[in-house]
This record gives C-alpha cells, structure tokens and sequence, in this order.
C-alpha cells in the first residue's frame, strides 16, 4: 500500500461538526454585518508580495518571519495572503472605488502564516473581518467595534470576552512617545531580549507586545502614550468612548495594546477571552487612516478588524445540529421507481431526505434510525401499485397510509412535531 499521506503541519480538515461550527461563525458574522449595512468582498488568496510588505511594515513579525512567499513560474515575487485588509485595500485602488466612499466591507476567508502551529494557532487559519473606508470621524471606530460586539453576542459567547481599548494617537503623537520609549529601553537595554534589542533601533512600540519574560518586566514601567497624545488624537480619543458608551458596549483600557501591524492609528481594540490559553484574543482591529496610501490611492481614512474563526468556533457552545431527516425506504424494484419521485418531492418542499442503495426492509430500517430519521416512508410492491405509501413516526412507532402526493405534506408535519 501507498504510504498514507498527512495534511501539512499547521493545517487541518474540518469535517462534519467542525465545519458547521465554522460554517455558523461566518454565516452569522454575516448576517449581523448586513443589518449594519456591509456587503461582502472576495479578494484572490495570493498577492504582489509589495501588497504586504508596504502595508504591514518589513518589520512587524508578519512580514519578516510568518508569509508564505514565493517566486511563482513567470518570475513574480507572489504572497498567500496572511491578513484580509491590504488586499481590501489594493482592491478598493484597483477598482477605482477610492472617490466612492464610504466603502463598508465584509469579507471571510483563509489566511495563511508560517507560525509554530499550537492550540488556537495555526498556519492556514481562517478569519472573518470588516472594514468601513472613508470616515474618520470616532463615532465610526465605535460603530465597527458596536457590529464587532454584536456578533460576538449573537454567537452567544459575547460573555466570554472582555473589550480591551486603547489608542495609538496620530503620527505626532506616536513619534513622541517612541522617542520616549527609545529613551527609557535603552536605559535598560542589557535586559533586554536579543529580538527587542533589534525593535529598539527599528520600531520600538513593538517590544511593548513582546511575549518575553524579561521584556515584560520592563514593559510594566514603559512610558504610556497617554501623555503624548495631540489636541486631535486626544478628541479622537475622548470621542470614541463617549460614542461606545451610547453603543451601550463596555470596554475596559488597556494601554498595553499595540497592534502587531504597522498600519494603525488612533484606536486599537482586542476582544480577549480567557478561555483559550495563550491565544486569547478572538477578534482584533483598529484605524488604519494610511493603509489605502500605501496601495497608491488617495489618503483615506479607515477603521476594521479581524476575528479568527477557529477561535471564534472554539468559544461556541454547540453548534447548530443538520435537519432532522427523513428515510424512504422502498422494498422491491417497482417500489424504487415510485421511491425516487417521493424522495425529491420530499426534498423540494425544503426538507431532508436519504435513501439507502441497498438492503432488505429490516437493514433499511436499521439504517433510518442510525441517522436519526424521524419517519420513514415505507414502499412496497402493493403500495406501488396503488400510488400510496405507509409513512411512519419513528418516535412513536406509529403507522399510516398515504397518498404518494400526499406524503411530503405528512412528513413535514412529523418533522415540525
Ligand atoms: P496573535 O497575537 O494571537 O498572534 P495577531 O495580532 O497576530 O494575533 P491579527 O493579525 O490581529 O492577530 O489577526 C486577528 C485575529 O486572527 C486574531 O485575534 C486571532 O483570532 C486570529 N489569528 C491570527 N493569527 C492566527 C493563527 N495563526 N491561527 C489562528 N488564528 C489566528
Ligand atoms: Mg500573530
């Protein structure tokens, strides 16, 4: 026998249950983003690597260490996606929609990142997100956050999550507080992690989300940007917690969120959860007003977020069960043809229907109750004659004649019982 082979580390199959937890996830994130008004977006899984690697920042830890990046056939540097919004954004500039704001857009989707595969980790995972491309005001960021929050809850896992906010002031302010955090790790900067040694010179905001122990130490008494934020990034600021507050959403502060992406500006959100180890955050997002500059279109503002799936999934209590079917079982050769038509009959008035290929009355029967058939359509030869069939409810073993273009009518009344 052929060796059997196995999926690649970091990637899974989703089967039966798994899927329709998955499956449940997007169509409910979905549907929420239509009530607020977004409509879906596909962009291609691979990229112009400079799709990333402008938008992102060549030092985030996407970039220099997570793509999946290769040369393809024709000599193109080509990237599988490891994030949805640079591609939205290139999109928004290649469809010549950037004079046609605002653009309020859902997407779901694989994405795809070289990482060290663990529980809630892995190297295609799967997320749904959202961005809203043209306003700028707070009361936006607040909106997104607002859908965010509603679709956690109408996940019924809302509660399991808690809202960390923060913002990352506007370049003004980001400037003066990273010269101040230069300042105090350098202070420091035997202590720190060889990796944060490196940010230190290149983007030192980025040792704040270090998961080292020792740069965590000295992380604790870093300065907050709280005392560098602009007149403009302070009203932003102030504006979309009053904002969140009418939206009724709690929040709690974290000054310690940074966004592993380099796009952000102002607000930086996490729904965190602390049900799932070290992969605790579900769903992550923030304004990212240069975004669309990096894709070569105009300067346009924009807030959004990404929620993981697998780890929206995890958090769901159960996912819905399939329908209920039913089972029609025909006995003889002349009672599989009448069969057929009943199946589809069944079907087209919307309900779930199996047949076996095979087997006498009694496996037949065996099988309707091993995949939980609430009835059974029973045909045989005398039934075909007569054009009926006996239709039986397998909760209470109960039996009655009927019509053959009667029985769709009767079995959706067992299955509604
Ligand atoms: P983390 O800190 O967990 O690495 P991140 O900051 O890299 O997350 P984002 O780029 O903000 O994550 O992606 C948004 C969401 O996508 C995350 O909050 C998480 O739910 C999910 N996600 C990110 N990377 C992975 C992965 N490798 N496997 C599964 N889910 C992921
Ligand atoms: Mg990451």
């Amino acid at each position: 026998m052929a060796e059997a082979l196995q999926p690649v580390r970091g990637t899974r199959d989703l089967l039966g249950e798994d899927q329709r937890r998955f499956a449940h996830v997007v169509d409910t994130a979905r549907r929420i983003a239509a009530l607020y008004g977004f409509d879906e977006w596909a962009t291609p899984v691979f990229e112009d690597t400079r799709v990333f690697s402008r938008s992102l920042g060549e030092t985030s830890d996407v970039v220099s260490k997570e793509m999946y990046s290769f040369t393809d056939r024709g000599g193109d540097s080509i990237t599988l996606r490891p994030e949805g919004t640079a591609g939205v954004c290139r999109a928004l500039v290649s469809n010549g929609l950037t004079q046609s704001l605002p653009q309020k857009v859902f997407y779901a989707g694989p994405m795809f990142r070289y990482e060290r595969p663990q529980k809630g980790r892995y190297r295609q995972f799967h997320q749904i997100g959202l961005e809203l491309i043209g306003p700028s005001e707070p009361q936006a960021d607040a909106e997104v956050i607002a859908l965010g929050h509603h679709i956690l809850r109408a996940l019924g896992i809302a509660d399991q999550t808690v809202l960390e906010l923060n913002t990352l002031g506007d370049a003004a302010s980001r400037d003066a507080w990273r010269t101040a955090l230069i300042a105090h790790f350098t202070v420091h900067r035997d202590a720190l992690s060889e990796e944060s040694r490196q940010r230190l010179e290149r983007n030192p905001l980025r040792i704040l989300d270090s998961k080292d122990a020792a740069d965590r130490a000295l992380v604790g008494d870093a300065p907050l940007i709280d005392g560098f934020l602009s007149d403009a990034a302070r009203a932003h600021w102030d504006g979309l917690r009053a904002a969140l507050d009418r939206f009724g959403v709690p929040f709690r502060i974290n000054p310690r969120i940074v966004r592993g992406l380099d796009y952000y500006s102002h607000t930086a959100f996490e729904f965190v959860t602390e049900q799932l180890g070290a992969q605790g955050t579900v769903l992550a997002g923030g304004r990212y007003d240069g975004l669309v500059a990096d894709m070569g279109g105009p300067a346009t503002p924009a807030i959004g977020f990404a929620a993981g799936i697998e780890r929206l999934s995890m958090l769901l209590n159960s996912p819905p069960p399939p329908p209920v079917p039913v089972a029609v079982v025909p006995v003889g050769e002349v009672a599989e043809a009448q069969a057929t038509a009943i199946l589809q009959a069944i079907r087209s008035r919307g309900l779930r229907a199996e047949a076996a290929y095979r087997g006498n009355l009694k496996r037949r029967m065996e099988r309707a109750n091993r995949i939980g058939a609430v009835a059974a359509v029973i045909i045989g030869e005398a039934e075909a004659a007569r054009g009926v069939a006996q239709v039986k409810d397998l909760r209470t073993g109960e039996q009655r004649e009927a019509a053959a273009d009667d029985v769709p009518a009767v079995v959706a009344a067992l299955v509604a019982a």
